[in-house]
C-alpha cells in the first residue's frame, strides 16, 4: 500500500499574493525516499544562483539523479519563466531515465506547493525541489510526487 497521501490542506498561491499553509508546516521527516537521499552542493548552488537571477519570475528545471544523489540541473529551451508560475513544456524532455524531477523557485519567501505544482509533481518524477526566496541554504525544500516533504543531505 502506498502509505503517503496526497495533502488536501495546500492553499498556496503564487507570486505576490501567496499566503502561508493553513496548517503549521511540519518538518520533512522522510530521508531516503525511494533511493534519493543527498543533492550535491554545486548542483544546489546553481539551483540557488538560477533562482536569484530570474527573480522576481519563476526558475524552472528538471533534475538529474545518479546513484540516490541529486547531481545536475537541466534547463529546457522553451521553459518560460512567468511572475505567476514557471510553465514546463515537458514534451521537450529528453528520453533519459536519470531525469527523476523538477526544480523551479518561488519569488515569495514561501517554498511550499500549490495545487498546479503537486500535479506537475506527480506527474514528472520521484523528486522535486521548491527554492523560495531569498534563495538560501535554508530557503529551498525537497518533496516527494505526491507533496510530502523529504529531507535530503547536500553533500559535495
Ligand atoms: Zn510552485
Amino acid at each position: 500500500m502506498w502509505p503517503f497521501r496526497r495533502k488536501k490542506e495546500v492553499g498556496v498561491l503564487h507570486g505576490d499574493g501567496t499566503r502561508p499553509r493553513k496548517q503549521p508546516w511540519e518538518e520533512p521527516d522522510l530521508h531516503g525516499f525511494q533511493g534519493i537521499s543527498a543533492i550535491r552542493r554545486g548542483c544546489l548552488g546553481m539551483i540557488l544562483a538560477s533562482s536569484r537571477a530570474t527573480h522576481p519570475n519563476e526558475f524552472g528545471g528538471f533534475l538529474r539523479v545518479k546513484g540516490g544523489v541529486i547531481e545536475e540541473v537541466i534547463l529546457l529551451p522553451g521553459t518560460v519563466s512567468g511572475n505567476e508560475h514557471a510553465i514546463f513544456y515537458t514534451h521537450m524532455l529528453p528520453v533519459d531515465m536519470s531525469i527523476q524531477g523538477t526544480v523551479h523557485s518561488h519569488p515569495s519567501p514561501y517554498p511550499y506547493p500549490s495545487d498546479a505544482d503537486l500535479e506537475l509533481f506527480a506527474k514528472h518524477g520521484r523528486i522535486h525541489l521548491i527554492a523560495a526566496r531569498p534563495y538560501t541554504d535554508k530557503s529551498w525544500r525537497a518533496y516527494t510526487f505526491t507533496g510530502d516533504p523529504v529531507r535530503l543531505d547536500v553533500v559535495e
